[in-house]
């Protein structure tokens, strides 16, 4: 595995230093790391040079591939001039002022506000805290507790894990901290029974006003939902769903909080994830391909709902990070922007590779492995079955999704499995022929996992 006595000693050192994160220490130890040495376009490279192409974008991140010397370069150049200054006492920066302005240019008439942070479950903690100091100020100090979603991820800091559904993080750490509670995601293909699609979507959405019975809505602050489900399985909600839980959150008097972490920044082949589904939430958390991944930032979208109150009635509001709106993030994040803009991704996603990805990942619904193959944009969810006919799923999910990654990589292509879904979410630059290779190798993935597993 490691072919240079350089890069040799550096997985020896890694194993002997450095934690990851999501790991099995005692596991990756002893398989020993791979090293990522370099990377263009959709592919990446590793220490024996082997080239795959990535399938997931880094971790949902680099919206516009790898290797953008603009984004280098903008970097370079405000590091040079200023590398840091801070917005805590009167100041800003001009990379910082300028870019909040951009993103609220795409965000809606009713957005027009960012608060920066360095990362999504930063910004989870951020819209956290202006959910129940907006609710405080008008007088209604009684709601403060948050709805979110079973399977949701929001982020690691104690805020993020606890509003996140995923069981084996609320496992470790004591979590959920009290005030969050969670209600079932819209996951038809294992839960939806006999009802239909869009039957379902309704009955999960109205969990939420079931929810907000239970806790008495003079005690609730908000829900939170990602638009699409990412690391819980890119899980697309019914038709039905989001219309009804805006419905719901508006009749109740609860904010809307849509984390846009993921399906921000051109991956549904909108700007914003909530302009797709055609809702309008108060808050939503972005990070991710805000700068493609190239340096860390995340923010909060502020409506002009909370804004109002936030800036006129609170005084001081008592949060922010060091790094809150860094120049050199913040300049790069600029220069992404600049190529999402110049090189019109998000309309590309909309209207020409979005739906060519969305045929040849459909085209695997035909595979006897596969119970369906659900997209958007450039995010796709393909759902493995034991049996089709009665949507049987495989007794051990985890075994079959590794399974099949696992075949991915040794073919040359990065995937993402959640249980028994495969997750694809490639940057938004990829071309046909590497969509093609993507779904090649997947299918002979799928060949070999029904040529291989008993059933
Ligand atoms: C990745 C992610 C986060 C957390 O972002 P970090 O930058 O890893 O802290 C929050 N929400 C969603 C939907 C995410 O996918």
């Amino acid at each position: 595995m490691n072919d240079t006595p350089h890069l040799s000693n550096l997985a020896a050192i890694d194993a002997a230093h450095h934690i990851h994160p999501f790991s099995d220490m005692k596991e990756l130890n002893a398989k020993g790391t791979r090293i990522i040495t370099r990377a263009e376009g959709v592919y990446i490279y590793d220490q024996t040079g082997k080239k795959y192409l990535d399938g997931f974008a880094g971790l949902w991140c680099v919206n516009v591939g790898y290797g953008r010397r603009e984004i280098a370069e903008a970097a370079f150049r405000q590091m040079q001039e200023l590398p840091y200054y801070n917005a805590f006492f009167g100041t800003t920066t001009e990379p910082t002022t300028l870019l909040a302005q951009k993103i609220a240019s795409h965000a809606g008439p009713h957005m027009n506000r960012v608060f920066f942070t360095n990362s999504g479950s930063e910004a989870t903690d951020t819209w956290f805290r202006m959910a129940r100091v907006y609710w405080k100020a008008l007088g209604k100090g009684t709601k403060t507790q948050v709805i979110a979603r079973k399977n949701g991820y929001h982020g690691s800091t104690v805020a993020g894990a606890s509003l996140g559904g995923m069981k084996s993080m609320h496992e470790q750490g004591s979590l959920p901290i009290e005030g969050v509670h969670h209600i079932g995601q819209p996951y038809w293909y294992a839960d939806g029974g006999d009802l239909s699609r869009d039957e379902f979507g309704l009955k999960m959405a109205r969990e939420l006003n079931d929810k907000i019975d239970e806790l008495g809505e003079e005690n609730v602050a908000a829900f939170v939902a990602e638009p699409i489900q990412g690391a819980g399985g890119v899980i697309v909600p019914p038709d039905t769903y989001w219309p009804e839980i805006a419905r719901i959150c508006k009749a109740r008097n609860i904010l809307l909080v849509s984390d846009e972490v993921i399906c921000g920044f051109g991956r549904l082949g909108s700007w914003f994830g909530y302009q797709h589904f055609g809702v309008e939430p108060d808050l939503a958390p972005i990070a991710k391909g805000l700068s493609s991944g190239y340096l860390p930032i995340g923010g909060v979208l502020v409506s002009d709902r909370v804004a109002d109150v936030l800036l006129n009635e609170v005084g001081d509001f008592n949060h922010g990070f060091t790094y809150s709106g860094h120049p050199v993030a913040a300049a790069a994040a600029l220069a992404n922007l600049a190529i999402i803009e110049g090189e019109k991704l998000v309309e590309r996603v909309r209207d020409d590779i979005g739906p060519y990805f969305a045929a040849r990942w459909k085209s695997l619904e035909d595979h006897e492995m596969v119970g369906e193959a659900q997209c958007v944009g450039l995010i796709g969810g393909l759902q493995i079955t034991a049996d089709k006919a009665t949507r049987r799923r495989f007794e051990k999910p985890d075994a079959i999704g590794a399974a099949v990654r696992n075949y991915c990589l040794e073919h040359g292509l990065v995937m993402r499995a959640t249980g028994d879904r495969m997750l694809a979410s490639p940057a938004l630059t990829i071309s046909r022929p590497e969509v093609d290779e993507m779904i090649g190798t997947l299918e002979a993935a799928l060949d070999h996992l029904r040529d291989t597993t008993p059933r």
